[in-house]
């Protein structure tokens, strides 16, 4: 048997629950469908065939789930340090032996490639341990003394919070949301994306599984203009961790506003890779497609705009053009396949626009620019390049999310990054050069939360993940991810008898 056909099998074994009992919401340990009885279908993106029913939330749901995350939040947030490090281990623990099942789930699901999804579960069960290991320290704060005084700073939970998460890479995407959130001492309602629920429902049983109190963690599924509107309006949740689109993000500011939410924000992003004449151009090609073409394009952190020093721009373009018709597209579950289909067809549509738009603002496709007819029929697209491109147009501004690149000449330092910087979004930027000064001229100059210099983009968690400009609020990793999960306290004491103002004799 084929390795493709193998995992067709085993894939088929994992979805048969889902095929026969679709997936509830879970709220305070139980399954449960929407209050309203509604259902929505789940479709793969290989054949746009359903998955599963899924139960369609709304207020009523998000209101079941925020109070039964308020009242689990005492318990839970007294939990000593220790206690809530050893269960985020054992979760850890529990996805690692099912990483396999969450790896096809998310495939079939997505249409992400399975060489890129079985990490990506693995990588869900590291972020649960290594906020873990903090856990124990996270109410720690600083003292700091001044004139007659000691100042104490110490850290508490903020409450119920709420996770929204995008459908890229839902399962890791929800670990690194919900992970810090449990370490710090909060209780969560998790609303995952309509796109690809099914993971959401697979990371919960599995927390619940591995001894997660009931109520402490809360699923609604759902639309996010119904349950997602209600769960960041709701009075109860203290906070909103999203991960999506930079519009929705606007729109939660606006909702979120009447009860004064605390908001987190991870956006998109038309992220720059600079590519000098001096650097390592056979690495810097082979990041560049890497960080376009691994997980469909579908990427917050892609490096969409190719920006190349005019000298080298055709020979290199050319390079990256032969490199992109040489990627393997097809089933996700073949593991010789790079890129799967998209999402949805809805996305399909949005993504394909943008060949016609490219023609009709000039610029060339040099490799790809169709739709690919891949098995099962699905939203499958060749991984493409447009060259002759420029930052003033629509290709060049816009995050496209899917595997298409826009390749831009500059002459000079100078140019470059004006040209980087031109974009409303600014979360990563990717910089190649052999000169260590001009490298960290650049980064500086960059408008991004984050930069890799002559690298694609390698995670450490203990740096800060987030974006500047219209790609997101605030940072997540490290101690970043605290500091959002919880408030901040200062005691002040007095260490002598200072003189009071006598106000009154
Ligand atoms: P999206 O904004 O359409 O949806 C994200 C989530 O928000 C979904 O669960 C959706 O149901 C919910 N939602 C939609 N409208 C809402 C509303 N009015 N109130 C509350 N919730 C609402 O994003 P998407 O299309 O699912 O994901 C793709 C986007 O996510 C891209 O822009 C991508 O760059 C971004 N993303 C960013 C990061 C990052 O870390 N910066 C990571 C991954 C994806």
């Amino acid at each position: 048997m084929s390795a493709l056909n193998e995992n067709l099998k085993k894939a088929e074994a994992y979805l048969a629950r889902f095929r026969e009992k679709g997936v509830l919401n879970r709220i305070n340990g139980e399954n449960v469908p929407a209050a309203s009885g509604a259902t929505f279908e789940s479709i793969s993106p290989i054949d746009l065939k359903p998955i599963a029913s899924v139960a369609c939330g709304g207020g009523d749901d998000i209101d079941r789930a925020a109070r039964a995350a308020k009242a689990a939040f005492a318990e839970w947030s007294a939990l000593d340090g220790t206690k809530r490090r050893e269960l985020l281990h054992a979760i850890a623990d529990a996805i690692v032996a099912r990483a396999e099942e969450i790896a096809f789930v998310e495939s079939m699901d997505t249409g992400q490639s399975i060489r890129f999804m079985s990490k990506a579960a693995l990588r869900g069960a590291e972020n649960f341990r290594f906020f873990a290991d903090r856990a124990p320290f996270a109410r720690d704060g600083e003292a700091l003394r001044a004139p007659n005084q000691l100042n104490v700073t110490s850290r508490s939970p903020i409450g119920p919070v709420g996770i929204i998460t995008p459908w890229n890479t839902p399962f890791m995407l929800s670990t690194w949301k919900i992970a810090p959130a449990l370490a710090a001492g909060c209780t969560v309602v998790h609303k995952p994306a309509e796109f690809s629920p099914l993971t959401a429902s697979l990371l919960i049983e599995i927390a619940e599984g591995a001894g997660l109190p009931k109520g402490v963690w809360n699923l609604v599924n759902g639309f996010g203009e119904d349950a997602g509107k209600a769960l960041t309006e709701h009075p109860a949740i203290k906070a909103i961790g999203f991960v999506g689109e930079s519009r929705t993000g606007q729109m939660i500011m606006g909702q979120g506003a009447g009860t004064l939410k605390r908001v987190h924000f991870e956006l998109g992003g038309k992220n720059p890779v600079i590519v000098f004449a001096d650097s390592d151009l056979e690495r810097a090609a082979d990041a560049a497609l890497f960080m376009i073409y691994s997980l469909n394009g579908e990427r917050c952190t892609s490096s969409s705009r190719l920006l190349v020093e005019a000298s080298i721009y055709d020979s290199f373009t050319a390079k990256v053009a032969e490199k992109a018709s040489r990627i393997r597209i097809g089933h996700p579950l073949d593991p010789e396949t790079v890129v799967g289909p998209l999402i949805h067809p809805e996305h399909e549509k949005k993504v394909l626009s943008y060949f016609d738009l490219a023609r009709s603002e000039g610029a060339t496709i040099a490799a790809g620019g169709t739709k690919y007819d891949g098995p099962g029929g699905g939203c499958y697209i060749v991984p493409t390049l447009f060259t002759n491109a420029r930052n003033d147009m629509r290709i060049a501004q816009e995050e496209i999310f899917g595997p298409v690149l826009t390749a831009i000449p500059f002459k000079d330092e100078a140019e470059a990054l004006s040209i980087a910087n031109d974009t409303d979004y600014g979360l990563a930027g990717y910089v190649w050069t052999s000169d260590i000064t001009r490298a960290l001229r650049v980064s500086d100059a960059l408008e991004a939360g984050m930069i890799w210099v002559n690298s694609e983009n390698v995670r450490h968690l203990p740096t800060p993940f987030g974006g500047a400009k219209s790609s997101g609020l605030g940072r997540d990793g490290g101690d970043w991810s605290f500091d959002f999960y919880m408030e901040t306290k200062n005691v002040a004491i007095a260490t002598a008898p200072h003189a009071i103002p006598k106000l009154g004799g």
